[in-house]
């Protein structure tokens, strides 16, 4: 409880509070440079470093804020969030919702959304997260210029948005446009006689993001004119990062000196995610979105969707709007049923039943389905009911708990061992590559 007081004392007391509550890169993003300013008729006034620390909390962390308040002082309390105008070299015109107008044409639209908090990190992007990470950091000082490449969807747009984020917080006077923006805009200038302006407008910048820079493949006159913009700002040490969906090399009808200037920094790729990284994005999404849907949907959608990060999205959107619409529970029968269109069109035809493997397996062995799902625990029985495991959870959209009450009713994490042996065997033994092969011939002859 915290006594008759200073707006200081007041907001000292609440960051106590949000510290513990909010991650720590949340926290040195958007909390730690605040100060309270005043405190009246259950109103707090906090004093943010700009507009855009100002749109962030106002719109994300209000609920959070006024609720810690509220507990702290047991009553009711309001906050605003105000621009303390008082930093030097601040570019509020630059801020996303900077009202100072002039230049309102070229600030950068960044979508609220792609911050670093909301990156998923997982063995495929974590070189380029970190990469991003040390950028905003030390922006000019690492590497220069970022270039990250990868397929669609991936998170690369993602990832320079959250770049820029974090340098307007700093206040950096940031420009971001993709290289199609790019390109438009240098048309319009060479059109109404201003390139001088836009050259000005873009060697201004002290943080330059350029999205999909692929697409200055073939287009001469743009790369050359992007070529000098580049040349400068690296020169003056500013920092520049880049997109593109392939590396520099692969990006065809590109002059050699400009390829080689995306070459000069680092120049990382994002892979698609794996099912853990997948399955860890569809979590976070659903709790954003604050709705609640069961881990073994989710681990159905993680397994259906693979191609990338926005069908996997949409994927997500899909089903729980579909559960709606027929007022059903969102079960992985509702799931399934909602992605029957995208699976068909999938890597993996969904028509395999447990039921299905199981027999092939059983008559595989020379077994009966009794063994399988019974007690035995002989060698023989011992792997086909592991092979078994392994086999429904490549083939079917089964979560680790179905599989073990296919088997019997054993748990999840028996099934999760059975998978890992049998991948681990799976290279050093032809016996088992053959066997599996065999199965999957018979259960599947479609493929392969
Ligand atoms: P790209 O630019 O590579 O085509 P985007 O950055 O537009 O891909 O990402 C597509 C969608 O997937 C966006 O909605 C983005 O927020 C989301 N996304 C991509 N990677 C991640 C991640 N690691 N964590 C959370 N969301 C992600
Ligand atoms: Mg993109």
């Amino acid at each position: 409880m915290v006594e008759a007081n200073s707006p200081q004392q007041v907001w000292e007391a609440a960051l106590g509070e949000l510290q513990l509550q909010v991650n720590k890169a949340n926290y040195d993003t958007w909390l730690k440079k605040t100060t309270g300013l005043t405190y009246q008729d259950n109103e707090l006034v906090v004093g943010v470093p700009n507009t855009f620390v100002a749109e962030y909390l106002d719109r994300n962390q209000r609920s959070l804020i006024e609720k810690v308040l509220t507990g702290l002082l047991h009553r009711e309390i309001e906050v605003e969030f105000r621009v303390e105008a008082s930093q030097p070299g601040t570019f509020l015109s630059y801020g996303r919702l900077g009202r100072a107008g002039a230049q309102q044409a070229s600030l950068p639209l960044f979508n609220p959304k792609y911050t670093f908090d909301s990156f998923v990190k997982g063995q495929c992007n974590q070189l380029a997260y970190a990469a991003a990470q040390t950028v905003v950091q030390n922006p000019g000082q690492s590497y220069n210029p970022l270039f990250i490449y990868g397929g669609a969807g991936l998170g690369k747009t993602h990832l320079l948005q959250a770049i820029g984020h974090t340098a307007l917080v700093n206040n950096m006077k940031v420009l971001y446009a993709s290289a199609e923006q790019y390109t438009n805009e240098l048309m319009a200038a060479l059109r109404e006689r201003k390139t001088q302006e836009f050259s000005d407008k873009y060697r201004s910048a002290e943080m330059l993001l350029v999205d999909d820079v692929q697409f200055f493949s073939g287009k001469n006159k743009t790369a050359e004119n992007f070529f000098h913009t580049f040349d400068e700002l690296h020169n003056a040490s500013r920092q520049i990062a880049l997109t593109s969906d392939c590396p520099p090399q692969a990006i065809p009808l590109l002059s050699e000196r400009l390829r080689s200037c995306f070459e000069w920094g680092l120049v990382t790729e994002i892979q698609p995610p794996n099912f853990e990284t997948r399955l860890a994005i569809l979590q976070d999404k659903a709790k954003q979105d604050g709705v609640n849907v069961s881990l073994d949907v989710l681990e159905l959608i993680a397994r259906q969707i693979q191609q990338n990060i926005r069908a996997l999205e949409g994927s997500l959107n899909r089903v729980i709007a579909y559960a709606k619409l027929v007022r059903a529970m969102l079960t992985p029968e509702i799931a399934a049923h909602a992605l029957k269109d995208i699976a068909g069109s999938g890597p993996r035809p969904a028509l395999l039943t447990p039921g299905l493997i199981l027999e092939t397996v059983a008559r595989s062995f020379q077994l009966t389905l009794a063994d399988l799902t019974g007690k035995k625990r002989d060698k023989e029985t011992t792997l086909a009911r592991r092979l078994a495991m392994y086999l429904i959870r490549q083939e079917t959209n089964c979560s680790l708990a179905q599989i073990g009450q296919e088997l019997g009713g054993r748990d999840a994490a028996a099934v999760t061992n059975a998978c890992k042996k049998v991948t681990g065997d799976i290279d050093a033994s032809p016996y088992l590559r053959r066997k599996i092969g065999d199965i999957q011939q018979t259960i599947n002859p479609t493929k392969g």
